[in-house]
């Protein structure tokens, strides 16, 4: 079978050049030709010489997932849907936004760790995505936008980047799919694929403390963390995997990771459920256990989904809790809705997955403590 050189981060990439004799500069060439010009088609890479052309056409492919659907909402927010294969699709969101325009991508074909308030873990889990379907998702919506831009009179000028910001915060827990996604968020750093910094990609976890550990090691980009709950009893009903690596674990870890990280600050996200977690005495709680940790607040109003048994927190709760932490001096932002009317808002995100582990067929029923 071919490889795929989709997989390869830059060092695969010249590792791969070496074995086959050929000059490092060629795999520098090759990663500028596969993410920076979007090309797939070796012949015509025109400054690589022929016969290299026809040998790496003989060994290689460069294989995206296929785009089922491609959908834009009312506020442009748009959204693909990509097939991964045995009936599994994840998708991939565009969030164009005035001073930036930020692509939410996805790690897994669903997510085994069944938060209780999100879509994408309803749908059970089936496997992790490889870096070709990870950063296959970067390398499409790079291509679509940069087609689209370059149709549309007054567009983005040449050279300006049109994805400026990568969040992990689609489908999947990153930290789950740790090798795959650090090979992805290279390349979206590397000068000769995305070059994008560190502040402006984002891995979003759920908190697995000993992968949180790794990434500070060994990729350490922005880092949020999906709080959602002030005290252990309500986070292990809502966020399971608290039950194994506990508040006071994950703060410590986001504590040592600040050491390294391209900010200096955690982000913390926090859904907003209607009568769960939105109460004035959860915003106390918080300040307090956050007190040691250099952070700022995402609030994010539930976003609903069939059978979701929960229901988002009023706008009024929403603002008065917001007000607590704000009063004690932390910086808080309400995460706006986009799209929606795609369903590809925060946690709606549910593409197409063949559950392995029969969650789907599993009755929780859910208490709010
Ligand atoms: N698995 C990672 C990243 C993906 S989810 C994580 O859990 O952090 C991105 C964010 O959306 C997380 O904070 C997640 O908790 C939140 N989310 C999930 N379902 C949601 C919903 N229905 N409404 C609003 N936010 C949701
Ligand atoms: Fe998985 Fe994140 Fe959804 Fe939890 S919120 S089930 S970790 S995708």
């Amino acid at each position: 079978m071919s490889l795929n050189l989709l997989n390869l981060d830059a060092a695969q990439m010249a590792n791969f050049f070496a074995e086959a004799g050929e000059k490092p500069f060629r795999a520098k060439q090759l990663l500028r030709w596969i993410h920076q010009y979007g090309e797939a088609d070796f012949s015509r890479m025109s400054d690589l010489a022929k016969p290299l052309r026809e040998k790496l056409a003989a060994s290689a492919v460069i294989a995206a997932p296929q785009v089922v659907s491609d959908t834009t909402a009312a506020d442009g927010t748009r959204k693909w849907l990509i097939d991964v294969g045995n009936g599994n699709a994840v998708e991939t969101v565009f969030i164009p936004e005035t001073d930036r325009g930020t692509l939410c991508v996805s790690s897994q074909a669903g997510c085994a760790l069944d938060c209780k308030f999100c879509s994408t873990g309803k749908q059970g889990f089936n496997r992790n995505l490889s870096v070709a379907e990870i950063i296959g998702q970067l390398w499409i919506a790079s291509r679509a936008l940069a087609r689209d831009a370059a149709k549309a009179p007054g567009a983005a000028p040449k050279g300006e980047r049109i994805i400026s910001n990568v969040v992990m915060m689609g489908m999947g827990e990153p930290l789950a799919n740790f090798d795959s996604v650090v090979a992805a968020m290279r390349l979206m750093l590397d000068d000769n694929a995305y070059g994008l910094s560190r502040r402006r990609v984002t891995l979003s976890t759920s908190g697995i403390v000993p992968a949180i550990d790794r990434l500070r090691e060994t990729c350490p980009v922005a880092l949020a963390v999906s709080l959602h709950a002030p005290n252990d009893a309500l986070r292990d009903v809502l966020v399971p995997i608290n039950r194994k690596y506990p508040l006071a674990e994950l703060l410590a870890a986001c504590r040592r990771y600040l050491d390294k990280a391209p900010r200096d600050f955690v982000t913390f996200e926090y859904v907003m459920l209607d009568g769960v977690n939105d109460g004035a005495e959860h915003a106390r709680q918080l300040l307090a256990l956050v007190r040691d940790v250099p952070c700022k607040f995402n609030l994010i109003p539930f976003n609903p989904f069939p059978n979701s048994g929960f229901k988002r927190s009023p706008r009024e709760a929403i603002r008065r809790f917001a007000e607590i932490l704000i009063s004690a001096g932390l910086v808080v932002t309400t995460r706006k809705t986009r799209g929606d009317d795609i369903d590809a808002a925060c946690g709606q995100l549910a593409g197409r997955v063949d559950d392995k582990t029969r969650r789907t067929r599993r009755v929780v029923e859910i208490q709010p403590c």
